[in-house]
Parts: structure tokens; C-alpha cells; sequence
């Protein structure tokens, strides 16, 4: 057998094995999964797909995955039974055959004996190994995985479908393993998180040259919270992954800095809890018109001490206006005990929703007015982030107006 040319494994495909996969009994999450740590780690992911048990279809889709990737992992298909025929297709495809490996057949006997039963004969198929693969163990079930080193360098992996024994595999078997091969040693993956501005203004301004770099990779995200930009960065031309990440990121600043709230997966809620607890401060707020957006984004968030929920907008339409909503502001944060009240009303404005937010911290009231895009719930949601936001610029010294 040849042996594997080192080749850097910088582009992966995923292959999710299953009938009931793609019959909708199961929801495939093993895929998504495996594909947001190999981002992390600097791979990119070129395409995902779920497959039935069908031999012939599975060899197909592993030999066109191997065409255009470095790396190729799978998922299920490593049970007992004739339908489990994730060995044979990669057996098949690497025109190898397949043979009991003694010592797996001897751990399986193993788990048998320990109960006390007989070992099933159909379970031998998990111990099947072809001679390019190296056994990946799997403690918490009774399928062990594959990694395939190809002749030209490139590599199979096969896992079993239930996720509580793919991930941590997936972790102590094939990430040391890809690491060893240079995986994630030089990648540089963060993002960041824009409010106030949606994808498509962030993408015209980034500008096409930005977007189609292949690296750093610029990509962007609208999220329910923000609208995220992703900067992916390999080290390259001598130059370091962090070096080209810190570049890319300086020059999507330069752009759109103003509307950045927060970097990596941090929410809302963890936002404020950060800025608020720089400041030992406590948070109360009550909302109108929202239906509990407010109160639902911030859930998690432990200054909370009073939230509350109103009726809708018109309920008390007298006192309509920001100078109202810092009203309830003052009455909220009075009856919590709180240090901060907020308080946020939605109110319908065409296709859209105004929001009016009222602020009262030690240091004074603030008041603002905010647009949100849409109406009715997506309006609403969109309202308590501009709540959310606007407490955070003014508790970052940096509020609107
Ligand atoms: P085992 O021998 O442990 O059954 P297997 O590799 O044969 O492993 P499958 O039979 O394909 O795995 O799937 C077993 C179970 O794992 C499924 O019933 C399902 O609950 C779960 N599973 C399979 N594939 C996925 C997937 N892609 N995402 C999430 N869960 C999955």
C-alpha cells in the first residue's frame, strides 16, 4: 500500500448515513454538529448531505465527497444489522476487503461476558476493520469508528449516528488525530455581532472584495440577534492566521465598528450582564406593546430583579412618548429596588414599529426613540433588542440620543 502523502486538510465534506435521516423520522444533528467545530478549527466545510441506507448511493456520495475534499466524515450506518453498511461502502470505494480485527472482536466478546450473555454473531460486523483503517474506539456503544488515510493523502472518517457516542469521539479520536495532521494549528476563526443594521446594508458595504476573499474568509449571518460577521483566517504566505485575522477584522471595523455590540456567541443577555456587573448595578424593566420580548430576551440575565409585562400599546395611550416611558422607567426601577430601570414600548408604525425606550440609571434619565424593522412579533422582538441595545450603548457611554 502506498504510503499517505502528507496533504493539509483545509476542506471537509459530512455525510450523515441513515434512512430514517432522510425519511424526516430523524432530525439530522450530528451534521451540524461536526460542521461548526470544523469551522472552528479553520476547515471548511464545502457541503453536508443525508443519505439513505443504500449502498450503492453512499459508495456515489463518498467517491464525489472525496473528488472535492481533503476530508470525509460519516455518520451512522455502524450498527449490527444488514442495513448498517457504512464499512462496506468505504471498504467498496477503497477497493479493500474487509477482516475481523482480533483485538476489537475480543473488547466486544468482552462487554458480552460481562453481562454474562452470549456474544451475537450479527455484532462481528463491528469488529470489521479494512487495512487502511486505524480503529476509533467507542466506550459508550458497540460501534467503533474508521479513519481511512487515502493514498492521495486524503481521509474518511466514519462515526456512529447517536450523538452521545459521536461527540465524544469525535472529540478524543478524531480532533487529536487532525491535529496531528496540522488541522486548527494555524486558524484563526471570530465574529462579530452587528445591531441596527441589516445583512444586506452590511454586505454593500463590506463591499464583493471582502465577501469573496478566500482568505481570510468574510462572511456574514443574519441571526434573530444580530446580523453576525464571521472572519475565518488561515496562515498563508508566511503570514499567521491571527496577523490576517486581526487585518480583516480591522478593516470590517474601519466599516461598520459603530454597529459591533459584542464579538464570539455572547447574547444579548450576557452583554448587559457584563456592563451592568462592571458596575455592581441591578436591572429592572417592564415593556408594552411586546407581548414579553424584553423579558424573554433577558431571561437569563440574573440582575434582572423585576421584569414585567404590560398589555399592549394602547392600554394607556395617554402618556404616549419617550418622556412617558422614562416615567415607567423611574416607576419600575423604584419598585424593584433596582439601580437601572428600562422601560420599552412598542408601538405599530406603518409596515413597521417604533419603539420608544425610557432609561433611569444613578446617573440620570435618558431617552430615546428607535425604529424596528417590521411589525407583530418579528416587530417585537426586533423592539427589545433596540431596548436592549440602547441600554448598552448608554451603559458603554456611547448612547444614541
Ligand atoms: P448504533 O450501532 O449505535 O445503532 P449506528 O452508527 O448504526 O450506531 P444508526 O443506526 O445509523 O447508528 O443510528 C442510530 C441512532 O442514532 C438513530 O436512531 C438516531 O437516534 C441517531 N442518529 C443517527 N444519525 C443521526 C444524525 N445524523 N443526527 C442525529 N442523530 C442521529
Amino acid at each position: 500500500m502506498a504510503v499517505p502523502s502528507p496533504r493539509p486538510i483545509l476542506r471537509a465534506e459530512i455525510l450523515a448515513i441513515g434512512t430514517e435521516l432522510t425519511v424526516g423520522e430523524t432530525t439530522d444533528t450530528n451534521s451540524g454538529e461536526l460542521a461548526r467545530s470544523l469551522v472552528a478549527h479553520g476547515v471548511t466545510v464545502v457541503r453536508v448531505e443525508d443519505l439513505p441506507d443504500d449502498l450503492e448511493v453512499v459508495v456515489g456520495a463518498l467517491r464525489e465527497a472525496l473528488t472535492r475534499a481533503d476530508l470525509v466524515v460519516t455518520t451512522g450506518g455502524l450498527g449490527p444489522t444488514p442495513d448498517d453498511l457504512t464499512r462496506e461502502a468505504v471498504a467498496e470505494l477503497c477497493g479493500e476487503a474487509v477482516a475481523v480485527d482480533p483485538p476489537t472482536l475480543a473488547w466486544l466478546e468482552g462487554l458480552w461476558a460481562r453481562r454474562g450473555q452470549p456474544f451475537p454473531s450479527v455484532n462481528v460486523k463491528q469488529a470489521w476493520r479494512i487495512p487502511s483503517a486505524e480503529m476509533l474506539a467507542n466506550p459508550n456503544g458497540t460501534a467503533p469508528g474508521w479513519w481511512v488515510d487515502r493514498p492521495d493523502g486524503s481521509v474518511i472518517v466514519t462515526l456512529p449516528g447517536p450523538p452521545r457516542e459521536m461527540r465524544p469521539m469525535w472529540d478524543d479520536e478524531v480532533l487529536p488525530r487532525l491535529a496531528a495532521r496540522g488541522v486548527g494549528a494555524d486558524s484563526d476563526v471570530r465574529t462579530l455581532r452587528l445591531t441596527g443594521v441589516g445583512e444586506s446594508v452590511v454586505a454593500e458595504q463590506l463591499g464583493e472584495a471582502l465577501l469573496r476573499a478566500t482568505n481570510p474568509i468574510v462572511a456574514t449571518y443574519a441571526r434573530q440577534e444580530a446580523v453576525d460577521v464571521r472572519i475565518s483566517a488561515r496562515a498563508a504566505d508566511g503570514r499567521g492566521a491571527s496577523e490576517l485575522a486581526d487585518e480583516a477584522e480591522a478593516a470590517v471595523t474601519a466599516i461598520l465598528g459603530q454597529y459591533v455590540w459584542a464579538r464570539g456567541s455572547t447574547t444579548w443577555a450576557g452583554a448587559l450582564e457584563a456592563a451592568l456587573g462592571e458596575r455592581g448595578w441591578t436591572l429592572a424593566t417592564t415593556e408594552r406593546g411586546t407581548d414579553g420580548a424584553l423579558v424573554q430576551l433577558l431571561r437569563s440575565l440574573p440582575a434582572v430583579v423585576l421584569a414585567e409585562r404590560r398589555g399592549g400599546a394602547s392600554d394607556d395611550a395617554p402618556g404616549e412618548g419617550e418622556s412617558f416611558e422614562a416615567g415607567q422607567a423611574a416607576r419600575v426601577r423604584e419598585a424593584a429596588g433596582a439601580d437601572v430601570g428600562l422601560a420599552i414600548r412598542a408601538l405599530p408604525g406603518g409596515e413597521d414599529t417604533t419603539v420608544h425606550v425610557g432609561i433611569v440609571t444613578p446617573d440620570g434619565t435618558h431617552t430615546e426613540r428607535r425604529f424596528a424593522f417590521l411589525r407583530g412579533s418579528l416587530g417585537a422582538d426586533r423592539a427589545a433588542i433596540a431596548g436592549a441595545s440602547a441600554l448598552l450603548a448608554l451603559l458603554r457611554g456611547r448612547a444614541g440620543g
